[in-house]
């Protein structure tokens, strides 16, 4: 007997405390996982915001700021040499254009990131050596 409560009481004190104490544990581990899911959220646009910023400030893709290369055979490897601004993946050119605007022949080549698919825009200026 506990505190002169008859049995049947006590096996519905423990029931009530037993359900409470579980409802309090799953509110507790949906509020963790709520703070963890939130996190990894803040995490995520924060690696997006770096990613973004490398991807606009890398050599080339400016095209203002294009990649002096000595001839047009040195583009590609160029271009391909780097890797994804967001993922760091394998880069492969999707289009090799020339733009012939404010008198520079610039070349705009596109890449594909074979692993996250992102594509970017990359600006090179044929420049030979010259000749002494
Ligand atoms: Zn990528």
């Amino acid at each position: 007997m506990v505190g002169g409560m008859h049995p049947v009481q006590v096996v519905l004190l423990l029931a009530v405390v037993g359900a409470v104490g579980t409802i309090v544990w799953r509110v507790l581990q949906w509020s963790q996982a709520r703070a963890a899911a939130s996190a990894r959220a803040h995490e995520t646009a924060a690696r997006e915001v770096a990613a973004l910023s490398r991807a606009r400030t890398r050599p080339g893709a400016d095209p203002r700021q294009p990649i002096d290369v000595q001839s047009a055979a040195a583009i590609e490897p160029r271009a391909e040499a780097a890797g994804c601004p967001w993922c760091d993946g394998n880069v492969h050119v999707v289009e090799h254009g020339a733009r012939g605007d404010g008198g520079d022949r610039l070349r705009v080549v596109t890449l594909r990131c074979g692993s996250c698919g992102r594509t970017q825009v990359t600006y090179f200026r044929v420049q030979p050596a010259a000749i002494n």
